[in-house]
């Protein structure tokens, strides 16, 4: 008798609730649009507040907030698309390629001016495309997938910059080449020769755009910041790929102009000369494939370069500062060490390095390595080789506190620092969680389906193939060698 009466009672109940089935999908539904609107293309709040020169945070009275400048000129010369492999020497790498070794001028400067010149392996934050990689150069911040969308029509940025920063602090800067640079700082240039970037077929107009200009003003005196931006390795492989004549006769070509740069800053860099304490800085804003291709999160992509020379010598202490990570030969059997950094601290160190405020919502922090390699920091200590000597090993670090209480010694970590690559962990994190809640609710209850257990099995899959994915990123086919150091051997 008990049974068809609960029956009866439970029918029109199951009717009744058919409405609200609807709703609550509805409403998950409403929520996940939310949630995908607002989250899986993360758009990315930018604040309009800057950074101030009388800003005093954690500083001691009396103490200046910022450090004092450690170079008084900087020059960029930004070669887009720089692959790590085009500037480290091929010894670095397992096979030796048609495309390494091309700029020799870099690798022998390494090599005979250890003090003072430097290769470095600068790793972007994806997505590795150029107006994303300048807009993080610039801020010290992340760009964001919503950012991509932006490329076409290039906004003016509104966020504190370095560009921001110079122009407010008096620093006077002139830019040449490619046009994106225009289009983020409309108003921030003394000076500027854009070229147009967007006909990828076109691999010359916008170098040689940069080469008219590039000599002419390294020898005059109305700029503190100079930037060249080059655009034909990153056509080249757009369009014939980086296995290429015109790659290489690219790269050989770049190997001429910087030889011709770094004697010019030689020849001006005497005692009183313009050049005295004048930073190099030759740089990737992001890597490519051997196909040409950018954008995405491989080691290929991400692993760009950025070598840096000061024409005038630091102490000895400087080798001090300067990091082991990977010392090699090259095809000449010098010795060439490798550094790594993040392409996030740019913006700070090249702040400290100008001596301006770092970029408001900058999150980098100050290279020891790069910042080292310009006399001028060690000048501003008054450091002279005797007191290093006596301080020795880490004492040497408060010695130099103003710069260095913003660093560690060693890049933190190698992994990225995308919001969208720990984006996609995170949620496919949550997503197991909820599977194995699931699983765990109706194998209690005592009605387990076989498919929600596949589907925990499908998402654990994803799962490592992501985490696999990503540490791809780190050990891909350009990560050099193991090579153990062979420093004080
Ligand atoms: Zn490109």
């Amino acid at each position: 008798m008990a049974a068809p009466a609960s029956r009866r009672r439970e029918q029109p109940s199951r009717g009744r609730s058919w409405p609200l089935i609807f709703v609550a999908i509805l409403a998950v539904h409403s929520l996940a649009i939310y949630l995908f609107t607002r989250g899986f293309l993360l758009t990315r709040t930018e604040l309009d507040l800057h950074s101030h020169r009388d800003d005093r945070t954690g500083v001691s009275p009396g103490c200046s907030s910022w450090p004092p400048p450690a170079v008084d000129r900087l020059v960029i010369v930004v070669l887009d698309a720089l692959r790590f492999d085009f500037v480290a020497p091929s010894t670095f790498f397992e096979e030796k390629q048609p495309w390494m070794d091309k700029l020799q001028v870099l690798q022998k400067l390494a090599a005979d001016e250890k003090k003072s010149a430097r290769i470095f392996k600068a790793l972007a934050d994806p997505p590795t495309t150029s107006l994303q990689r300048l807009k993080a150069l610039t801020t010290g911040g992340l760009p964001t997938f919503i950012d991509v969308g932006n490329s076409f029509g290039a906004p003016a940025i509104v966020e504190d910059n370095i560009m921001h920063q110079l122009a407010k602090n008096g620093k006077r800067v002139v830019m040449m080449g490619d046009d994106t640079w225009t289009q983020l700082y409309p108003e921030h240039f003394n000076k500027s020769f854009p070229y147009p970037s967007f006909n990828v077929k076109d691999l010359d107009t916008v170098d040689n755009g940069v080469i008219e200009h590039l000599l002419p003003s390294l020898r005059e005196n109305d700029w503190d910041v100079l930037i060249a931006h080059f655009l034909g390795v990153d056509h080249a492989g757009h369009i014939f790929g980086v296995d290429s004549t015109p790659m290489i006769q690219k790269l050989e070509q770049y190997n001429q102009i910087l030889e011709d740069v770094i004697d010019t800053l030689k020849s001006l860099s005497t005692p009183g000369g313009p050049h005295e304490n004048t930073l190099l800085l030759v740089m990737g804003d992001h890597g490519q494939t051997l196909n040409g291709d950018h954008g995405g999160g491989t080691a290929e992509e991400v692993e760009t370069s950025l070598f840096a020379w000061s024409p005038k010598t630091p102490p000895i202490a400087v080798l001090a500062v300067l990091g082991e990570d990977s010392c090699n030969f090259d095809l000449h059997g010098n010795e060439v060490c490798v550094s790594t950094m993040q392409q996030l601290d740019f913006a700070v160190t090249v702040s400290a390095l100008l001596g301006i405020p770092f970029p408001f919502g900058s999150i980098g922090r100050v290279n020891p390595e790069l910042y080292a390699l310009s006399a001028g920091t060690w000048d501003n200590q008054k450091m002279d080789i005797k007191a290093y000597q006596e301080s020795a090993g880490a004492r040497i670090i408060p010695k130099l506190s103003f710069a260095f209480t913003l660093v560690t010694i060693r890049a933190a970590s190698l992994l990225s620092n995308s919001y969208i690559l720990t984006e996609g962990r995170v949620a496919n994190f949550l997503l197991s969680t909820s599977c194995i809640a699931g699983v765990w609710h109706s194998a209690t209850k005592g009605n387990f389906s076989i498919e929600e257990f596949v589907f925990l099995l499908l998402n654990i899959c994803t799962r490592y193939g992501i985490e696999f994915g990503m540490s791809k990123q780190i050990a891909g086919p350009t990560a050099t060698k193991d090579h153990p150091s062979t420093r004080g051997s």
